[in-house]
């Protein structure tokens, strides 16, 4: 299918609180090649196929959203990467970068897959993604991510800057696995030209162990990277939960992302769809709508669009996450490969 010849817009999305819906989150699948600790349990059961979008269905649905004013598609899981025959997804979504229907084909990706394929990525249209390295310990790799190799990881990260592509790398900040790690990371990234985003872990899914425990507040972090390192407060904003601040010493950007510590809502620009076609319009609320029917319901888009107009017109205000001890399950029952994040 080429929906990339037949986009006009259709008025924006804008949402009851007057936020303007321009970003989509796709997980492309709920599968992947880790494990990590705090995402997924070990044993995690993954759903039937039947349930999951074919990739004609998710660049269909894709199309739909970008024809409703996207700007930004950001493809995530699982590990987008192993999706069987995911780069054909992705270049015929880069086609809408082409007639400028789209600005910016991006994801986000373990990096176990990207020496395979950097090269492709940048052929296809995407310019910069966000690889998740939480530790730059192979040891403690393993531990974090349970089935990930560190080494592999870091062959992914070579060829994607060989292929020009602009890296971001995210670390979830925990108590027991990272927090000593970060200036390193700093200088590592420093080296490598690579920003760095470090994470407050959210309350997502069951994963069998007390987060209370893991939880690292990246108030303090700052606190106590700010006696080592300048860090200067940048305008630079994506509408997401991120803040970012500017490294002195080496000239790279340093983002925060606190969903837990700071409310971020009032600027909110996006929604999430899942690889089974239900669309979130809050990453910290159960409230979803289903696409997939009225995707499966009829050839034309009619009852798709009406369906996405009508979960546009119940995206929450905001969310209302917290870790206590008081509170042992998470704030939301399905785990971030669902999501993405
Ligand atoms: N597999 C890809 C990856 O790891 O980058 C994409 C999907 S992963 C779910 C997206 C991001 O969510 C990763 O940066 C991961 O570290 C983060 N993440 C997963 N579970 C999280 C949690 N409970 N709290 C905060 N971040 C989480
Ligand atoms: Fe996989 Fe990413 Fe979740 Fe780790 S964080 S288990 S790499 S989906």
């Amino acid at each position: 299918m080429d929906g990339a010849t037949t986009i006009a817009n259709d008025p924006p999305m804008i949402d009851p609180f007057g936020r303007h819906v321009s970003y989509l989150r796709v997980s492309v699948t709920d599968r992947c090649d880790f494990r990590c600790v705090y995402c997924m349990a070990e044993d995690m059961t993954f759903l039937p196929k039947k349930d999951v979008l074919t990739l004609e269905e998710l660049e269909r649905l894709c199309t739909a959203f970008i024809r409703k004013g996207v700007r930004k598609l950001r493809l995530t899981g699982g590990e987008p990467l192993v999706r069987r025959n995911i780069m054909s997804l992705i270049r015929n979504l880069g086609k809408h970068l082409e007639t400028g229907a789209l600005d910016e084909l991006t994801l986000t990706t373990n990096g176990s897959q990207l020496a395979k394929y950097a090269e492709e990525l940048v052929d296809a249209g995407v310019k910069r993604i966000n690889v998740s390295v939480d530790t730059l310990d192979p040891d403690k790799f393993r531990d974090a991510t349970r089935w990930g190799r560190l080494e592999q990881v870091m062959g992914g990260l070579a060829a994607a800057k060989k292929a020009g592509l602009k890296v971001k790398i995210n670390a979830v900040a925990l108590k027991h696995l990272n927090a000593t790690e970060f200036d390193d990371m700093i200088s590592w990234c420093g080296d490598n030209a690579f920003d760095l985003t470090l994470i407050e872990t959210m309350p997502l899914g069951e994963i069998g162990e007390d987060r209370v425990d893991q939880y690292l507040p990246l108030s303090q972090v700052r606190q106590d990277l700010e006696q080592r390192w300048t860090l200067t407060d940048i305008p630079y904003r994506t509408g997401g939960p991120a803040r970012y601040t500017e490294i002195g010493e080496t000239g790279q950007m340093l983002g925060f992302i606190t969903p837990l510590t700071h409310n971020f809502c009032e600027s909110c620009n996006r929604v999430r769809l899942t690889c089974t076609g239900t669309l979130y319009m809050c990453l910290g609320q159960d409230d979803a709508a289903d696409l997939r029917a009225p995707l499966r319901a009829s050839d034309d888009d009619q009852l798709l669009e009406a369906a996405i107009d009508e979960a546009i017109g119940r995206k929450p205000k905001g969310h209302d996450f917290e870790i206590s001890r008081r509170e042992a399950k998470p704030a939301v029952k399905r785990h971030m490969s669902v999501t993405g994040g």
